[in-house]
């Protein structure tokens, strides 16, 4: 594959913006090698500027659940074009959005628009300290909530890929602000609220997280931290973000039984649009400007393109549930037929997997925390990657995050899939 058009794309991006990029994990800086600059896309496929094509397993890092380029989505977009793209004024679509929304997840009674899933999560802590009255927040090592100053603190994600966790210019008394427990360990987050009685304003979570890899919640810890909450009067905080509309229509709220307060959302609600949404109790909700004194705005929320593409979309979803039955049967065919191969050649690596989201760990370990999965060879992992992407197979280009299957992904890439994932062990291993 000739990456020539990319290449000297690249060195011209990184005189004009931070490392080339406009969002660090793209520099494919844990990987090694150079991004690739991509031109266009549709169904399963992007083209990059040297017209090579790859088959598409990051679909815009969650958003492109029904492939690219999909046709009712572009049309209301070309429709709703045609009568201005802002006006700063209240719409009909933003009501049909909050009502979408609410219809599909059951446990939210009042929703915001904001215009990425940074500012959803960054605007829920900000109404659950002015709801509680009370300033800390705990958070889990490696899960990712965007790059609020809060959230950056032992964060997944790019921050982690990175090397930044804990990122500078984040003051010492944000920081001293955001607990941080592991994943999946109730006992931990019990004492952390213990030695910190009366004083957590919200503890949030990805319900199911995809920001230090696939990563599955034991149900207990899900159900213990909402019995924490509800004891300690602590708004309980599901970032779904990225499980939103991914795992199920309502999201992990659709497979697991527990109701969160307030929920964030981003990603698939825009239908590859930038769009951010939170929402949740009314009693919290009402805090909110200008029903409330919690202040948050934006010039461009509920924008009506943004809506007029994100309402496509989940109405589609809603009206076809299928599409969840068809990507999950998707994901295990690859999931499973990942593992036969490691089988034939003696390899053990851990894969975890729900519903469109899965991760291969370049570890033989279980992986149930960020503990476990930085035990992943992440040398191995780039070799791996630049092995898949010279087959024409786009995967996240680091260990540490999901990839997410499409509507667009035949039995044929499949089975493209897999005989490249035979021949990149292959590779790696000799
Ligand atoms: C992607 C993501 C965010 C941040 O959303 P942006 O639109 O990138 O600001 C927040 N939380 C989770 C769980 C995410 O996956």
């Amino acid at each position: 594959m000739i990456h020539n058009t990319s290449k000297a794309l690249f060195e011209r991006a990184q005189k004009v913006i931070p490392g080339g990029v406009n969002s660090p994990v793209r520099a494919f800086r844990a990987v090694g090698g150079e991004p690739i600059f991509i031109q266009r896309a549709i169904g399963a496929y992007l083209f990059d500027e040297d017209d090579n094509a790859y088959i598409d397993f990051i679909n815009s890092w969650g958003p492109m659940i029904l492939g690219h380029a999909y046709e009712p989505i572009e049309a209301s977009i070309v429709a709703a074009v045609q009568h201005s793209t802002s006006f700063g004024a209240p719409t009909r679509k933003e009501i049909e959005m909050a009502e979408c929304i609410l219809s599909m997840l059951p446990n939210m009674e009042m929703v915001r628009m904001v215009n990425s899933g940074t500012e959803a999560t960054m605007a829920a802590i900000r109404v659950a300290r002015g709801y509680t009255g009370k300033e800390k927040i705990i958070k889990f090592e490696g899960c990712y909530h965007g790059h609020g100053d809060s959230f950056l603190i032992a964060a997944g994600s790019g921050a982690v890929t990175m090397g930044f966790p804990d990122s500078p210019g984040v003051t010492q008394g944000v920081a001293n602000d955001t607990l941080t427990a592991p994943y999946n360990d109730l006992a931990a987050v019990e004492s952390i609220v213990a030695a910190n009685k009366g004083t957590i304003a919200a503890i949030i979570l990805e319900p199911v997280v995809g920001n230090m890899g696939c990563v599955l919640p034991d149900i207990e810890f899900l159900k213990g931290l909402r019995t924490l909450c509800d004891r300690e009067g602590i708004v309980y905080i599901w970032d779904e973000v990225m499980t939103g509309f991914r795992l199920s229509t309502s999201g992990a709220q659709g497979i697991y039984p527990v109701v969160p307060d307030l929920t964030t959302l981003g990603k698939i609600i825009g239908g590859g649009l930038p769009v951010g949404a939170y929402g949740g109790k009314k009693e919290i909700m009402q805090c909110v400007a200008p029903a409330g004194p919690v202040y948050q705005a934006g010039t461009l929320s509920g924008n009506p393109i943004a809506m007029s593409a994100g309402l496509t979309m989940l109405t589609y979803l809603k009206q076809h549930p299928e599409v969840y039955t068809r990507i999950q049967s998707t994901t295990a065919s690859i999931v499973k037929g990942m593992e036969a191969i490691h089988q034939k050649l003696g390899v053990s690596y851990t894969i975890n997997s729900i519903g469109s989201m899965y991760t291969l760990f370049f570890t033989s370990e279980p992986v149930t925390n960020f503990e476990s999965a930085k035990k992943s060879d992440t040398v191995l992992f780039g070799k791996y990657f630049r092995s898949m992407l010279s087959q024409g197979i786009y995967l996240a280009p680091s260990q540490y995050e999901s990839l997410f299957v499409s509507t667009a992904i035949t039995e044929e890439h499949i089975t493209q899939y897999l005989q490249a994932h035979e021949n990149a062990l292959n590779d790696i291993h000799t």
